[in-house]
């Protein structure tokens, strides 16, 4: 069966992203969408998700593209309406809110989708695959960004809920705790501010597993040059990185796999959905966003510079 959906919130992921997968997709029929500004050429557009489940009320599927501060809203009223819900990450603004939506999922008798899309990168599945046999040593995460080429004008990630730096930041922990065999707690966090806006700007952790290894996380809003999102695990018999946020996976230096062209998580991300509506069942795993939350409740702040959106 075709699964009919309408995409909420017409930005640049949902563009980039979504539009091109649910095309690309015949398990899928793209039906409408809901944004407040935005319409879709050639697509039912409505400003709001109440008006288009209501004058399109066969959709089976809802994906939801807003910032997370939006999120439980729209995830609440699409669940409740019956409908298969997919949710971008970060997955809401506030840890209840995401077991709040499993539950309703559950009553509902509903999918909710609770997405990582890193964790579909090329390289991912291998890096598992390599840590499920060898001991960890040691480990540490680079994830370094330019916010005004990435995340351009996008006032929603400097407001509270907007995760800041922890915004690209919540995507290398969502590979790590999809690669480790161990847990992973946060020992100590800093989080940087910029004296203008209400989220970090940069933040380093130090996590450590249940098994006592470290691991050091460094996140930045403010590189120039040559970006970085990189992994980097060290292991009784040999080091794993994965570079270019999981599309690239090397062994000791030499190359194990390659996703050139990065495009591929997005399609995989459809294809679990459609799979998980299937099977009428849910995946949600907050784990990356208890790292995140918690990484706010213990860090020590620091003041700098104002930063300009
Ligand atoms: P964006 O370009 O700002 O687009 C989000 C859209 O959501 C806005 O254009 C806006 O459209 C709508 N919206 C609804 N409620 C909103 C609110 N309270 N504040 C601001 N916009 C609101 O953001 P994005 O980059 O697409 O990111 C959206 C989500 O996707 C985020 O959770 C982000 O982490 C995730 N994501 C982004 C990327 C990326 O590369 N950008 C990659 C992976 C995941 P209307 O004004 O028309 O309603």
């Amino acid at each position: 069966m075709r699964l009919r959906v309408g995409l909420v919130g017409i930005g640049k992921i949902a563009r980039d992203q979504h539009i091109p997968s649910l095309k690309a997709n015949p398990r899928f029929e793209l039906a409408a969408c809901a944004s407040r500004h935005s319409t879709v050429e050639g697509l039912r557009s409505f400003p709001d998700l109440e008006a288009m489940l209501g004058a399109v009320p066969d959709l089976n599927c809802i994906s939801i593209c807003t910032p997370p501060q939006a999120h439980f809203e729209a995830a609440l009223t699409a669940l409740r309406a019956g409908k298969h819900v997919m949710l971008e990450k970060p997955p809401t603004a506030t840890t209840r809110q995401i077991a709040l939506l499993a539950d309703e999922a559950a009553r509902q008798g509903r999918t909710l989708f609770q997405t990582w899309h890193s964790r579909f990168a090329a390289g991912v599945d291998g890096a598992r695959e390599f840590l499920r046999t060898r001991k960890l040593v040691s480990g540490r995460i680079i994830w370094k960004e330019d916010v005004h080429f990435w995340h351009p004008g996008q006032a929603w990630i400097w407001e509270p809920g907007g995760f800041g730096v922890f915004d690209p930041g919540i995507n290398a922990l969502s590979v790590l705790t999809e690669i480790l065999r161990d847990d992973v707690c946060v020992e100590r966090a800093w989080l940087e501010y910029p004296e203008n806006q209400q989220s970090p700007i940069a933040a380093n952790l130090r996590l450590r597993t249940a098994a006592g290894v470290e691991i050091a996380a460094e996140f930045d809003f403010r590189q120039k040059g040559e970006q970085s999102w990189d992994i980097e695990l060290t292991t009784n018999t040999g080091t794993l990185k994965l570079a270019r946020g999981g599309a690239e996976l090397s062994i000791d230096g030499n190359a194990v796999v390659t996703d050139a062209s990065m495009a591929g998580e997005y399609p995989r991300l459809y294809q679990r959905f459609a799979s998980l509506c299937d099977a009428g069942t849910s995946e949600v795993d907050w784990r990356p966003f208890q790292l995140v939350a918690d990484a706010f409740l213990i860090g020590e702040r620091r003041i700098v510079a104002p930063h300009e959106i």
